[in-house]
């Protein structure tokens, strides 16, 4: 299979901006820079004229099945949020998953995330929905609580390992995945780390979100979450670090020699009231920071466009600078460094020849695009997910001129319907 897009504005994010072609064979890029059509063939050309060629985003911290909470009980504080949420999960079916789980997963690829980073249960219904939409993703099941429900939620995080790791020719990735410090002991911590050890996996996991949850660590185990965390060997793994709202200068000495990193979920933070990353300062101390949407109850949409340009305004406010965080800087970390946190930045996050084609085409020829200075800018302040024109993961077209490849989404915004009518 050859792909041809011609004539865009291509935004590898390792290289300056250019208006070029891209080649794709198969799942990869085989060359960025002039193809000419005399004398070749191609299955597929798309003319990207008046487009921005961009790295499909890496949304790098989500809980995509709670799509079924959005806006509900909007303003409550985080741990009366989360009860009231827990008491609805404990009625989610398979099949609830599955549906909840589509429709953010059709969202993101409308909004332009190509890869995401799941974290939560019955998982393999979101295999399935990544599976059939064509996502790259990498998914966790949630290991929380104690004794025999530990037991069960390792377990079924192996089963999950076993049924889907490496699947669809390496799309679909299995971590492992620990709810929080706060809702884990240390045995279920030193569990989950022992499997993570056995399958040689990254390990997922919520941190240094609340203040609460500073508090809560101190008062039991009198000391800091991260070096709580870092004495049940937490760091010796690769891992990907969920909020770091409350990471103080004493806990970056740790960070900055950690495999993986934070992921950012600015709008999450916010809206939660949970405060604001040192972002800024983290990664000027060499941790790599992604960004991530987290579920529909922190955040509403899984627009990565509006968790770019938050990040950069919520640095600017903070810091009372307007310099404090650049529109290529947060670009970044929704793209190669988001990969770098996932460890996957050998494979995606840029674009480069040999990588894999996940390729996202966005359409500047709008009133609220033209005209414009800077595409950076354009992409981090002006664009938003409605758009993104074609995505394009592992090679395929999974949405082109909006339309989702692989599955009715009438269909799917009907059932999904009908599962919160049943659950609420
Ligand atoms: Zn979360």
């Amino acid at each position: 299979m050859r792909t041809l897009i011609k004539n865009g504005y291509v935004v590898s994010m390792v290289s300056d901006i250019r208006k070029t072609d891209i080649l794709i064979e198969d799942d990869k890029i085989v060359r960025i820079g002039t193809v000419s059509e005399e004398n070749e063939t191609f299955d597929k050309v798309i003319d990207a004229s008046n487009m921005v060629v961009m790295p499909g985003l890496v949304n790098a911290h989500t809980h995509v099945a709670m799509s079924i909470f959005r806006g509900y009980n909007d303003e409550l504080e985080l741990m009366n949020w989360l009860q009231e949420m827990w008491k609805i999960e404990d009625r989610m079916k398979k099949e609830d998953i599955y549906y909840a789980s589509m429709i953010s997963g059709i969202e993101m690829i409308k909004s332009g995330t190509t890869t995401f980073n799941d974290l939560y249960f019955f998982e393999e219904e979101t295999a399935k929905m990544a599976e059939q939409l064509g996502l790259r993703a990498i998914l966790s099941r949630a290991v929380i609580g104690e004794g025999d429900d530990c037991l069960i939620r390792v377990r079924e995080s192996e089963e999950l390992y076993h049924s889907w790791h490496n699947k669809c020719d390496g799309r679909i990735k299995v971590c492992v995945g620990i709810h929080a410090p706060y809702t884990c002991p240390p045995d279920t911590i030193k569990k989950s780390l022992e499997l993570a050890d056995r399958l040689g996996t990254p390990v997922h996991i919520h941190y240094l979100e609340t203040k609460d949850e500073v508090e809560k660590i101190f008062n039991v185990y009198h000391k800091s979450v991260t070096d709580y965390l870092k004495e049940l060997g937490l760091f010796n793994y690769h891992v990907i670090l969920a909020h770091g709202v409350h990471v103080n200068d004493r806990d970056m000495e740790i960070l900055k020699n950690i495999s993986g990193g934070i992921v950012h979920n600015p709008i999450s933070n916010m809206k939660l009231g949970s405060g604001f990353a040192p972002v800024k300062k983290m990664r000027e101390r060499g941790i790599n920071v992604a960004l991530g949407t987290d579920g529909q109850g922190g955040t509403n949409t899984m627009d990565m466009f509006e968790e770019i340009k938050l990040a950069t305004y919520l640095q600017k406010g903070l810091l009372g600078s307007a310099t404090a965080m650049s529109a290529k800087d947060a670009l970044q970390m929704a793209t190669i460094e988001g990969a770098k946190v996932l460890g996957l930045d050998s494979e995606v996050g840029s674009l480069e020849v040999g990588k894999k084609a996940d390729i996202i085409i966005i359409d500047i020829n709008k009133p609220h695009l033209k005209p414009h200075h800077d595409i950076y800018s354009l992409l981090a302040y002006s664009v938003n997910g409605a758009d993104v024109d074609t995505t394009i993961i592992d090679g395929n077209v999974v949405m082109e001129h909006r339309n989702v490849m692989n599955v009715d989404e009438n269909e799917i915004l009907e059932k999904v319907e009908l599962v919160k009518n049943k659950l609420f």
